[in-house]
């Protein structure tokens, strides 16, 4: 496996983890979830990352089945939905996180996104609250531009603001104009989700390139020299930034296979070359979007 420091922190963490977007949700698929996150947990992807949005609670209650018995070798990021972002209200949400994650400490919690009804100051004096209480380890955005990046800094003081989990993946670049850099500057770790695109609900749900597509044949065709998939070579061309991690969803054993086969070997410079002209970097940047 191969590791990262999490921002300017000595802890070392995988540099794909396993997301639970939609865990909890079934009842029937609790079994199937539980297992490949375990699978995931003893294959080295330690890094597991959940929300009390996901499932209403229903994914962090499989997290917690999934790590009763390892929670000392398990890194738990969780997230506060922006409505509880209030200084009272993300203590509160915290505490129900960890009753549900059956644990006393939260590795990484972040804000899940920008709130249009609280100051980044107010929900930053309540991450603060947490990390004084032992409650929080190490403090978190999701979806936060630079400029509210720099605000959650100021408002911190002594705290470092540890990682900003965004999207990205071949289909959405946008980071690279001004997130990534910011963060590789200031020592911020970058979290990217939705490697093999967004479901339909997020961003309009630009999802992996549809076999048949001359994107995707571009894929398959480099992922032949490699005996490697699309999928694998996607997230091989996502790891290769600095100071960044990747979460694929980890919904069965076979994904998590595929997933750790994305390790251990390097895209040469002309096939990055020639996947970033078949996924050009657009000109926008990241832009704000606030809940
Ligand atoms: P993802 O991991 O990129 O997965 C997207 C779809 O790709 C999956 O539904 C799955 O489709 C397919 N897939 C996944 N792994 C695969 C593999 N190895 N081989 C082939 N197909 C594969 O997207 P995501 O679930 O949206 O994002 C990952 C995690 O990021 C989430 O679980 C969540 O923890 C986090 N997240 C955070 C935010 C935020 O706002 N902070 C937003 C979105 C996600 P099938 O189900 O059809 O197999």
């Amino acid at each position: 496996m191969l590791y990262t420091y999490l921002g300017k922190s000595k802890v070392k963490i995988p540099v794909i983890g396993q997301g639970t977007f939609k865990f909890g949700e079934d009842p029937a698929s609790a079994k199937e979830e539980i297992e490949a996150l375990r699978f995931g947990i003893e294959n080295g992807l330690s890094l597991i990352d959940t929300a009390e949005g996901y499932g209403k609670g229903g994914s962090e209650r499989i997290v917690a089945e999934a790590t009763q018995d390892c929670r000392s070798n398990v890194f738990i990021s969780t997230k506060v939905l922006a409505r509880n972002c209030s200084y009272q209200g993300i203590i509160d949400a915290a505490e129900a996180s960890l009753e549900r994650l059956k644990t006393d400490y939260i590795d990484l919690y972040f804000q899940h996104w920008p709130s249009k009804d609280y100051e980044v100051e107010e929900t930053m004096r309540g991450m603060a609250y947490l990390v004084e209480k032992g409650l929080v380890k190490h403090i978190g955005v999701s979806n936060y531009t630079p400029e509210l990046m720099e605000e959650a800094q100021k408002a911190l003081g002594g705290y470092a603001l540890a990682c900003n989990q965004v999207g990205y993946h071949l289909n959405d670049r946008r980071i690279e104009n001004n997130v990534l850099p910011f963060c590789q500057e200031q020592n911020i770790t970058i979290m990217g989700y939705s490697p093999f695109g967004y479901a339909p609900e997020l961003f309009g749900g630009l999802g992996f390139p549809h076999e048949g597509t001359e994107q995707r044949q571009t894929l398959n065709q480099i992922g032949a020299k490699y005996d490697k998939t699309a999928y694998q070579v996607a997230l091989n061309w996502i790891l290769r930034q600095e100071s960044l991690v990747s979460i694929p969803k980890a919904k069965n054993i076979e994904h998590i296979k595929s997933n750790l086969g994305a390790l251990g070997w390097n895209l040469s410079q002309e096939d990055v070359k020639l996947i970033n002209q078949w996924f050009p970097r657009p000109a926008e940047s990241m832009p704000l979007e606030k809940y």
